[in-house]
């Protein structure tokens, strides 16, 4: 994780944290459009007043320091030698496909940047910040830091341990089984049309699924988003076995490592593993995953397959109309 500045902590005030959460706010209006890129919003302050604001909405368009300062008014860019831009995560230094929004603050004369969290991408790390400084901007960083760096905590995993964020899911019976011993036939119904929505809800906002190559050969799962909108995650495949057929868009892989590594060089930054029991084991020993999903349905099936085991009890739990879902993260 990036690491903390507390350098300037005695700096920040209330009226900081307030416009922080406002450009956080503004960041998450992002949510469906920003990927691969991450969700950064910019508040522009002078006087006590919000003269602009702005979000990054798509790659290769406007950074949200770049959007922040074009909805400043003709009438209030006098005003930017006085003021202060809040932005959710550190404003970037290199050439990409816009210009640096660091060296753009610089030539807005903008009097102060207050910045929520360092930006572990490689390229940047603290390097926007460094550009500020030197140019003689006063820079506050870590304001509302846990809060930026969760916004965007799959794009810093990716960065920063050069693998996709990885959710776990899988569903299992009152009693803690996955399923029904089986060879063939239709794995046993655990969930119900609201947990499906979810899971559905889950992969559109997931780039990529995993089943094992076993679960693959029993259920042919179509792995899609049909009960909810959105795109279709790539489709994966975990198994040394070739024996199997598979579509030409599916990715096959023979070890997790290799599968998170060819993830990764893709530029896929989440995965979604979605079974089975032997696969999910695998990632949760190798303690290879940041959030897992259990619904524990009202059925008990008496005998079976047994449910994977994590290492400590849930973080949060809730039940929705008879089933329970219990949550990790990491
Ligand atoms: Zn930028």
């Amino acid at each position: 994780m990036p690491r903390k500045d507390t350098s300037s902590a005695p700096n920040v005030t209330a009226a900081d944290a307030e416009y922080m959460r406002r450009a956080l706010q503004l960041a998450r209006c992002g949510r469906l459009t920003a990927a691969p890129n991450p969700m950064v919003g910019a508040v522009v302050v002078a006087d006590g007043r919000i003269i602009g604001e702005g979000y990054h909405i798509r790659p290769g368009e406007g950074h949200a320091e770049v959007n922040a300062l074009a909805s400043v008014s003709e009438a209030d860019r006098a005003l930017l030698p006085r003021s202060t831009m809040y932005v959710s995560l550190e404003p970037c230094a290199h050439y990409g496909r816009t210009p640096p929004c660091a060296e753009l603050l610089v030539r807005s004369r903008i009097r102060r940047v207050v910045v929520g969290c360092i930006d572990p991408f490689a390229k940047v790390s603290g390097r926007g910040v460094a550009i500020l400084r030197e140019a003689g901007i006063d820079v506050t960083v870590g304001v509302l830091e846990d809060e930026c760096l969760r916004l965007n905590r799959r794009f810093i995993t990716f960065h920063s341990k050069r693998r996709p964020y990885i959710l776990l899911k899988w569903a299992r019976s009152a009693d803690g089984f996955i399923d029904r011993e089986r060879t063939g036939g239709t794995a046993a119904r655990l969930s119900t049309p609201a947990t499906q929505a979810e899971v559905h809800r889950l992969r559109s906002e997931t780039e990529a699924i995993l089943v094992g190559r076993r679960t693959w050969q029993l259920d042919s799962p179509r792995l899609d988003v049909r009960r909810w909108f959105g795109r279709a995650p790539l489709r994966c495949v975990l198994g040394r076995s070739t024996d199997i057929a598979l579509p030409d868009d599916v990715l096959r892989a023979d070890t997790i490592d290799s599968l998170l590594r060819e993830l990764h060089a893709r530029g896929v930054q989440s995965l979604l593993v979605e079974g089975g029991r032997h696969t999910l084991q695998s990632f949760i020993d190798l303690g290879l995953w940041d959030e897992a999903r259990e619904e524990v349905a009202a059925l008990r099936l008496g005998s079976g397959v047994p449910a994977p085991r994590m290492p400590r009890p849930a973080d949060r739990e809730e039940t929705v109309w008879g089933v329970t879902v219990r949550q990790w993260e990491q």
